[in-house]
Parts: C-alpha cells; structure tokens; sequence
C-alpha cells in the first residue's frame, strides 16, 4: 500500500494495482501473495479456466503429474499454510528412484539419509486450488481468455486481446503499478519489456523430444502396479521412460528421446517392439493397445532451456518470474519449484525495501545467479538420469529435492 493525503489531512492507504499475466502455477500464486498483502489484483490469462472441463485439453502441453519438493512448497507454505496442507494431503511421497534394467530388475536409490522425500502432485488440481483460494478473495479478479498483445511501461498500461463468446475480439486496456508476467517460456512480456530494458537473453532447444503414456492399475485389484513410493526411472544412455505416480492408482510416464529416435517409430508395430527390446516391463504393466493409443494420440514435445536473461525487471513498473525468466529442462524437477520460490523471494523484496524501483532491482540481483544456477543443474540431471545412474545402482545418499 501507499500513503496519500484525503481532503481532511488524515492519512489514507491507497492499494496499489498489480495485474499478473497468466495464471499458470507461478502466476495464481504471485496473485495470492499480492492479494494477501492487500493489493487489488487483476490476474489475466490467455486460455479458458482450467476448471472448467471444456477447457482442459487446451491444456495438453503441459505435463500431467511432476515433483514437487522443499522449494516449492516452502514457497506455497509462506503465504498459506493451510492450502499448502490441503495440497499436500493430495500429493504422494516419492522416497527415492526406483531404476529398471533391461530386464525388468528394480533397484531402488533412496533419496536422502534423513528420509526427506520429494512429492507426486497433479499439476491441475494445484492450479485449480490456487484459482479457488484466488476466487474467494474480494480484492482479485480473474479474467481468462485474455492474450496480452503489448505493454506501455511508461504510461503503466496493458492491452489485452479479448476473446468473445461470439469468437470475435476486443481489445481491453488496463492500468496498473506493476505488471507481473508469469507468462510461460515464449511470455510476451519479457518480448514486451525488451522494449524498454537492454534484455540480455539466450534460449536453446535440447535434441530431446517428450511424450506421455499411462501405466493403468492392475486389472484385478485396482491397486498400483508399481511401487508408488517412488519415482521410477528406465535409463537407456541417450533416452529414458520415467513413471510418476497419481493419486487414482495411475502412473503417468514420459518417454524422453532424441527427435531422431521418435522419427524411426514407423507404425504401431514398430512401437510395441521398441518398448519390447527397451522397456519389457512396461509392455506388461501398459499393455500393446495402450502404449500404441498413447503414441499415437499424445504430442512430441519439445524441451526448451531459456538461460541467460538478464534483467527480470523494469524500473518498479514489471518484472517477470517462472519460465518466463528461466524455463528449464524438467530433469531436475525444480522449474515450478524454482518458480514458487522466485513469487517468495519477490515478495520479500516489495515488503522490506524502500520502494518498488529498488525490490525489482534487488530481486533480479539476488535471483539471477540462483536462477542460472538450477537450470545448470537440471541440464547436468539429464546426463545423470539417463546415464550415470546406473553405474550406481545402490545408495546414493543426500539427493532430496532433485529427480
Ligand atoms: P506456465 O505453466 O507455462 O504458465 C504460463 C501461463 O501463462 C499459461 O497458463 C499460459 O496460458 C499463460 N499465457 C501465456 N501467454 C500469455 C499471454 N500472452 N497473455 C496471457 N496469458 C498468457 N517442474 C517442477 O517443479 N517439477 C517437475 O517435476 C516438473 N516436471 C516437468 C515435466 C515436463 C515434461 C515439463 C515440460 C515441465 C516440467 N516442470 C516441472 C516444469 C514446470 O512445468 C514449469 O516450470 C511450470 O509450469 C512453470 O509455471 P509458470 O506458471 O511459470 O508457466
């Protein structure tokens, strides 16, 4: 809040504005801690609410299921700590990896000597709790279906590109003392605010290509047919199959491989003898139709790793968090994680320093060599998992937070 003079000389609080742009993960809960520290909050998001069930397939590039971990959740448990306790209690601990060999041997790789673990979450049903918490609070509003197509920093203005019910679009502007973009690995924000700031920026596409099948439950006890406690790797050097559990009994699990690779899979029969000489087990647990349904239906997805981008703000007026600023190759698990805890560290940033001007820059500062850091890390996992991993197959002591 800012301090201004009403007309009978007391002093009043005026809310400050903040529009979010995108409520993905990092963006619902940026939202939540502004909302919380009694900002009005405008959050705008190019899809359709996730909530409604229309509108989920509009959501396919996104993973089903991923690990969260200390980070993340100290991130959440900051601002709310009973949502945090809600959320978790829908989460499933994963203690340590479980490695399959060409056989179908399983080895498991506890985590962590303290017993620490990392989580199992749906990545739609934490977006949609943050949504409802956001939903319920006076002081935001959410506007979906919003694309934000430029950003006027010194006039501090928004346009938005509206779509209609009728599917024609209208243009909305908006106002704001700060505009937080949570807009993803291709946020038009950052493109927005290169306009403004020297942006120092690199991004590169790993060879990799990601795509996800489905491990049901056994058929006869409905239970789990992997161990859920953990998360199960099948690294084959160049390429690895991972399995993370849900809460409905499911695995979800993605293949990881060279773009090369995918493109010599001619034909489902060609799949299923790929998965045979690769993954034997896995033909059992998914069956030949499943592996084949998923194949054919799921996207090749790429991988992109954004590094290098330098500043994350402009003046006090915008800055950018999550994948906007360091989108990162999954390997390490930490891309919402580290998103989670760029919105707390910011937060920390506009409570105690003097002003916005200085909390941006302060956070950027601190942030960046973190940033850089962790998407390093996550690039080095990929060797790891689908590699080095099996040259020790045993214990491998203090891992808890990473895949
Ligand atoms: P996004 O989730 O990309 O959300 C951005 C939002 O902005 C979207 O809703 C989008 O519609 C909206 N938007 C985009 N453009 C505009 C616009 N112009 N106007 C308005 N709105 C806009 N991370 C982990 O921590 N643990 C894991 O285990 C993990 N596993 C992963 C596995 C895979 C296969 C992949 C690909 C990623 C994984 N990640 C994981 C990374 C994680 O998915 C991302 O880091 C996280 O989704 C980033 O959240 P975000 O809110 O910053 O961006």
């Amino acid at each position: 809040t800012t301090l201004s003079g009403s007309s009978d000389g007391a002093t009043i609080y005026e809310p400050q504005r903040v529009v979010v742009i995108g409520a993905g993960p990092v963006g619902a809960l940026a939202a939540l801690y502004f909302a919380k520290g009694g900002w009005q909050v405008t959050v705008c998001e190019l899809r359709g609410d996730l909530r409604n069930p229309e509108n989920r397939s509009l959501n396919f590039t996104k993973s089903i299921n991923l690990a969260i971990s200390e980070r993340g959740i100290n991130g959440l448990r900051t601002v709310d700590p009973e949502l945090t306790e809600s959320i978790l209690d829908e989460a499933i601990p994963m203690h340590g990896r479980m490695i399959h060999d060409h056989r179908g041997r399983q080895s498991s790789q506890k985590y962590d000597v303290h017993k620490r673990f990392i989580r199992s979450i749906d990545r739609s049903r934490l977006n949609e709790k943050l949504l409802d918490e956001l939903d319920r609070m006076s002081n935001v509003e959410l506007k979906f279906s919003h694309n934000l197509k430029s950003l006027s920093l010194e006039k501090n203005e928004a346009v938005f590109e509206r779509r209609l019910n009728s599917g024609e679009y209208e243009n909305v502007r908006m106002q704001a003392d700060l505009f937080i973009g949570a807009d993803g690995a291709h946020s038009q924000t950052r493109r927005q605010m290169m306009k403004y700031v020297r942006l120092n920026y690199s991004q590169e596409y790993i060879d990799s290509l990601w795509c996800e099948f489905q491990i049901p439950p056994h058929p006869e006890t409905g239970d789990f047919q992997l161990d859920p406690n953990h998360l199960h790797i099948w690294p084959r050097q160049t390429f690895m199959f991972i399995a993370l559990p849900n809460q409905d009994r499911t695995f979800t699990c993605t293949l990881f491989m060279p773009e090369e690779m995918f493109k010599n899979i001619v034909g489902p029969e060609a799949l299923v003898s790929f998965f045979k000489k690769e993954f034997p087990d896995v033909v059992s647990l998914a069956g030949e139709d499943g592996l084949i349904g998923d194949y054919l239906k799921n996207q090749k997805l790429p991988l992109i790793s954004l590094k290098k981008c330098n500043p994350y703000h402009y003046k006090g007026k915008c800055v950018i968090l999550g994948d906007a600023s360091h989108a990162m190759v999954p390997f390490y698990g930490q891309g919402m994680n580290c998103g989670f805890e760029d919105v707390r560290v910011l937060w920390e940033h506009i409570c105690n320093d003097t002003n916005l001007a200085d909390a941006l820059d302060n956070y950027t500062s601190e942030r960046y060599p973190d940033c850089i850091t962790i998407n390093d890390l996550a690039m080095n996992n990929y060797v790891e998992m689908r590699a080095s991993l099996q040259q020790h197959p045993v214990f491998r002591g203090d891992k808890a937070g990473q895949t």
